[in-house]
């Protein structure tokens, strides 16, 4: 999204170092320029401004997939110009999107017979996936409060503070409330008992997350649904849980099959992954399941029946691309559940590595769990003369892309670092970048000493000064200016940078 622009001179023109070559115009930035421009140009051009992106590989920020097999990458490549809607013409990619709605039903359990067909849909993402699930218990709970004759103009969600931001999407846009359950230190994500205190009439669901977005951890699904089915039996109620398993939806099957968070357990109407995250896709692919029919209010189908079948749709978006679908597919019989289990082994075991490598420095608080997804989410012990966000920014240098942010309520004073393993995370790697921590932890250390031998410095010649001339102390010299400028700077910097933060 563009909402604003900064003024400098690159506003009005983009250059490129070879492109002159072929043009010896500059292009204007945001108007289009009058006449075309030869194809190596314009490849030129963006590529040299692309270079200035970060590595995708060392972008430990996020949990979405940066690495496939070559041979993806060209089924990838050969479907990139089908549009995924039109399923009378694409009639294999539609059956490729529903071999995989079935494969992740019986990965999460659904309760289907043998003739049965899960129930279920592609997405961009988690978020549409979210979006689509809120919608169907939204309408379910109208429908219900309707044939009640009950108000059903106020419905709300349950969730920990610790929701990704497509929940408070959802809630915005479709005009549900999120009641919120506060996080506490050393507790970061929701409690069941807390959150079943908070459920209404006028709940729609209580949302659970599986690998909560900042420390990684799986929420206690089961606890919830036991304490959720006995508030219903006490009130008559019906709320349901959706599961949020985003991240873990590919975790917990292969590594913790005996954790029950899934439809085993009888209020989880509907769970949503990310085929982009550890479903190992590169991004624009997300599932959402429902436990049954009866789950999916028959009017927010849409029917098309181009292929003289029957094809339900529901989704947000109209057009979009095939390519993600059949690289999910590709996954799936590629990997098998061998296959990912051995790659969530993996993960986990670069997840082991990295987390000693920091608990020997001494210097940090561990907050994320060894069983939840494979990330390392930690603080720093003493963040007094120097923070987290420092230490992010110094990581840079190297290359890294680690992110910090602040816990939200009730746990806004801690501050953490987050590193996602991925796939293409190896060993050597984590070593590296328990490496580069500690160096930076160094810099960090000298930081301030450094400032302050200066500050010592100048202290000093000022009173050999002040001892030659026989003058009174000058408190104003302009090197001790100079340093307290030096100072300052630092600080307003350190500010500026603690606005920052961005994980997916
Ligand atoms: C990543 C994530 C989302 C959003 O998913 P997208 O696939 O990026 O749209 C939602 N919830 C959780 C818990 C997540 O980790």
């Amino acid at each position: 999204m563009a909402l604003s622009k900064t003024a400098s001179e690159s506003d009005v023109s983009v250059h490129s170092t070879f492109a002159s070559r072929y043009v010896r115009t500059s292009l204007p930035r945001f108007k289009m320029a009058n006449s075309s421009i030869p194809k190596e140009a314009a490849y030129q051009i963006i590529n040299d401004e692309l270079m200035l992106d970060g590595n995708p590989r060392l972008n430990l920020a996020s949990f979405v997939t940066t690495w496939m097999e070559p041979e993806c990458d060209k089924l990838i490549m050969a479907s990139i110009n089908k549009n995924y809607v039109d399923m009378d013409e694409y009639p294999v990619t539609t059956e490729l999107q529903n071999r995989c709605v079935n494969i992740i039903a019986h990965l999460f359990n659904a309760p289907l017979g043998d003739s049965d067909a899960a129930v279920g849909v592609g997405t961009v993402g988690s978020s549409e996936a979210i979006m689509l699930a809120g919608l169907a218990f939204k309408r379910k709970w109208q429908n219900r409060r309707k044939a009640e004759g009950k108000p059903f103009d106020k419905p709300n969600i349950v969730t920990g503070a610790n929701v990704q931001v497509c929940w408070e999407k959802f809630a915005r846009y479709f005009e549900v409330e999120l009641k919120e359950v506060k996080l506490r230190d050393d507790y970061y994500v929701m409690d069941p008992v807390k959150a079943v205190e908070m459920v209404d009439e006028n709940t729609i669901c209580v949302a659970a997350i599986l690998g909560s977005t900042l420390n990684g951890e799986f929420e206690d699904v089961k606890l919830l649904n036991d304490l959720l089915t006995e508030k219903n039996k006490e009130t008559g109620w019906d709320t349901p849980i959706h599961v949020d398993a985003a991240s873990g939806g590919f975790i917990a099957p292969f590594l913790y099959p005996e954790l029950e968070w899934d439809f085993r357990l009888p209020l989880v109407k509907s769970i949503n992954v990310s085929g982009h995250k550890y479903g190992l896709v590169y991004a624009g692919i997300g599932w959402v399941i429902w436990r049954s029919k009866e789950d999916l209010p028959d009017e927010l189908i849409f029917h098309i029946n181009y292929l003289g079948a029957d094809q339900p749709t529901f989704t947000l978006n109209f057009s979009k691309g095939s390519s993600q679908v059949i690289a999910q597919y590709y996954q799936l019989i590629r990997l098998g559940f061998e296959g990912y289990k051995n790659v969530m082994e993996n993960c986990r075991e670069n997840m082991l590595v990295l987390k000693e490598g920091l608990e020997k420095s001494g210097r940090f608080n561990i907050v994320s769990k060894d069983n939840g997804v494979p990330l390392v989410a930690f603080s720093l012990k003493d963040n007094q003369l120097h923070d987290e966000f420092e230490v992010a920014d110094l990581l840079r240098r190297f290359g890294w892309i680690v992110p910090a942010y602040t816990m939200p309520a009730d746990a806004q004073h801690v501050t953490v670092l987050r590193v996602v393993i991925r796939e293409d995370f190896s060993r050597t790697l984590a070593e590296r970048l328990v490496a580069d921590i500690n160096k930076v932890l160094h810099e960090l250390d000298a930081l301030p000493a450094k400032l302050k031998l200066k500050a010592e410095a100048a202290v000093a010649s000022s009173e050999e000064v002040k001892e030659k001339n026989g003058d009174v102390g000058d408190e104003n010299s302009s090197e001790l200016k100079t340093q307290r400028k030096i100072a300052t700077r630092w600080r307003e910097y350190v500010k500026e940078k603690k606005k920052t933060s961005g994980v997916c």
